[in-house]
């Protein structure tokens, strides 16, 4: 049966895949697929685990003391029979066998498939042995963790997905994305190269998830996914904000994504409108490809802008700067026709370590790689943006914010962070500061709200510099900015910029915290608003400040990235935009069309409205024609 759900839509065009199912908890389960040849290797695993398993719970019950509840010994008599029985075991082989996916993907995927059916028995005893079965499908895959894979460590050459079993003719596109380096096997479905090519003209993937951390998400950047969709999230959580820097079909906020939506279900996800149609019949299945490879020539015709300055229709060059996660991502960042890094947000470097961050060296290396890699191109790298949506540890935006106090986005945050750490600050800005000897760099502090912040990120990059001098290491000049994201920053700007080269507008925290509108919350989704009166002041102001001060001033927040607000900034003065790589040459298109000479009416009524979005609307049109 046909259904659609509906959620926020994240990044555009149309994926259309089977549904991977991922349970958040079990995002780290290494996903990928093996070779014909290695599928009875892979099934010996599999019993070698569930014998493993049953050995360990027979131990257990034989060690049971005489005096333990009764309870007890019949909950693992339960689990001793839930290993044998054929639903879960027998299944799973069939994953292996039909599907080529490897033990630990196979079990999770027919844990889902199980997990479904008790969630819709009425009985409420039979509902809760949920627990059971999860709890035997755990022990499980701690037990293969120990059993190596009767393949090499990584699948070999040529590995390749099966054709389809399940019924449903598949769209018959190439899955696509490879890892060029070396595969990253923990939460996500990896292809080397060769395999990748393999996939080619087999059933595409999308993720299904209740919630995935920005982290984990980051993991699936090297992934085969062609798009993904969650039950949680806004359009600026950091979960989103990393899908829509891997450039693919997203939409989170679905809700009811992750119960409505099967394993290996054929799902359309319309990253333009926030549409998730599940199993569509053909005739809308074919509307969808047809918008697929209108999507996919538009992409083509922009990316031959590649080369073309950013230049006004009236001579104002825009300077077009790349978002960047991961020092790989610079490479990306260049291809898009990027001029710079305007903000590589470091603190992806820092999560799902165990609690051990990188030390002084490790993050010297990844900040010296982005630097070379950009051959000379200024890149801004900012201190860490831990907390909030962003935690350290694995955790989901649900899990972060029950974990790390009561209002996270409220908290000890970014800056505060850092600060509350002297010894982490230190090593962090004593690593950028040695990248800086390789080529120009930028150091952006996030969220400083308050003038003794200032005053302590002096003292420390000053004592940072001279432990780097103490030790002979060679260092670099940088300049220093500050994110204008809280209100209270930006509307002190005109003393902030004394004390800073350059500001950098996080806009999707300034909109956040100016509307008390948490980003990460679907439920006030529909209130977090760019266009609102205030958010729009604010960015006139410091853009304006900044100008009357002679500093350098830029946009990094999604907002600079989304074309619909290109005219209205470059209203307001700006020529500094910082975005993902995939949103540059959409916004240059903009740029090339545009005489700033023509935008006095449309600045005027943006700030004058009480709802600036519909009242722009006409002269942004006619602005477009
Ligand atoms: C912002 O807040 O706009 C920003 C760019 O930083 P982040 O999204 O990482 O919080
Ligand atoms: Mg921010």
């Amino acid at each position: 049966m046909s259904i659609q759900v509906f959620g926020i839509q994240v990044s555009r065009g149309v994926a259309i895949g089977r549904a991977v199912l991922v349970a958040s908890s079990r995002v780290d389960v290494a996903h990928y697929y093996i070779a014909a040849a290695d599928v009875p290797q892979e099934i010996e695993r599999l019993r070698l685990a569930r014998n493993a398993v049953a050995d360990e719970l027979e131990v257990l019950k034989a060690d049971m003391p005489p005096e333990a509840p009764h309870e007890l010994a019949a909950l693992l008599d339960v689990h001793l029979m839930l290993l044998h029985d054929e639903t879960v075991i027998a299944a799973t082989k069939n994953w292996v066998r039909d599907r080529h996916y490897n033990a630990e993907w196979a079990l999770s995927a027919q844990l889902e498939v199980l997990a479904r059916q008790f969630d819709e028995m009425e009985d409420p005893y039979l509902r809760e042995r949920k627990a059971d079965v999860e709890q035997v499908v755990e022990r499980m895959l701690r037990e293969l963790t120990q059993i190596a894979p009767g393949v090499p460590t990584t699948p070999a050459a040529g590995a390749v997905p099966p054709a389809s079993g399940n019924g449903g003719a598949g769209p018959g596109q190439a899955a696509g994305v490879a890892s060029a380096a070396a595969p990253v096997w923990r939460g996500a479905v990896v292809a080397t190269p060769a395999a990748a090519r393999d996939f080619a003209g087999e059933d595409p993937l999308v993720l299904v998830a209740a919630d995935v951390s920005p982290a984990d998400m980051l993991q699936f950047k090297r992934s085969v996914f062609t798009g993904f969709v969650t039950d949680v999230g806004g359009r600026t959580s950091h979960t989103a904000i990393v899908a829509r820097s891997m450039d693919i079909p997203a939409v989170v906020g679905a809700r009811e994504a992750s119960r409505l939506i099967r394993q290996d279900d054929w799902v359309v996800i319309d990253g333009d409108t926030g549409v998730v149609v599940v199993n569509p019949p053909p005739i809308v299945l074919e509307e969808y490809r047809f918008r697929q490879r209108q999507s996919e020539l538009e992409r083509a015709r922009l990316a031959r802008l590649r080369n073309t300055p950013a230049v006004t229709l009236d001579g104002h060059v825009v300077e077009l700067l790349a978002n960047i996660e991961l020092p790989g991502d610079a490479d990306t960042a260049l291809a898009a026709g990027a001029m710079g890094v305007g903000l590589f947000r470091t603190e992806f470097l820092f999560m799902n370590r165990g609690g051990a961050l990188p030390d002084e060296d490790e993050q010297y290396e990844a900040y010296r790689e982005a630097v070379q890699a950009m051959r000379g191109l200024p890149v801004t790298i900012r201190t860490v943006d831990v907390g909030a949506d962003k935690p350290l540890e694995r955790a989901g935006a649900a899990e972060a914010r029950h974990d790390h106090g009561l209002n996270p986005a409220l908290g000890l945050r970014a800056i505060r962070w850092s600060l509350a750490e002297p010894g982490m600050f230190r090593q962090q800005l004593r690593a950028i500061l040695r990248a800086a000897a390789h080529g120009p760099v930028q150091v952006l502090v996030p969220m400083v709200a308050h003038f003794g912040e200032i005053h302590a990120i002096q003292e420390a990059i000053a004592r940072a510099r001279q432990q780097l001098g103490d030790a002979g290491k060679a260092q670099g000049s940088v300049t220093v900015g500050a994110m204008i994201e809280v209100p209270a920053a930006a509307v002190v700007i005109s003393r902030f910029l004394r004390h800073f080269d350059f500001v950098s507008v996080g806009t999707n925290d300034l909109i956040q915290y100016t509307l008390a509108i948490d980003r990460a919350d679907e439920a006030v989704s529909h209130l977090y608003d760019p266009w609102h009166p205030a958010v729009l002041a604010l960015l006139q102001q410091v853009i304006a400040a900044a100008a009357t001060a002679g500093k350098p001033v830029s946009v990094c927040g999604e907002m600079a990235g989304d074309a619909t607000f290109t005219e209205l900034l470059l209203s307001f003065g700006l020529r500094s935009f910082s975005m993902h790589p995939s949103c540059i040459a959409e916004v240059k298109q903009r740029v090339l069309r545009t005489d700033t000479r023509q935008l006095t009416e449309l600045q005027r009524i943006a700030l004058d409205a009480d709802a600036p979005e519909a009242a722009t609307r006409t002269v942004r049109g006619k602005l477009r024609q």
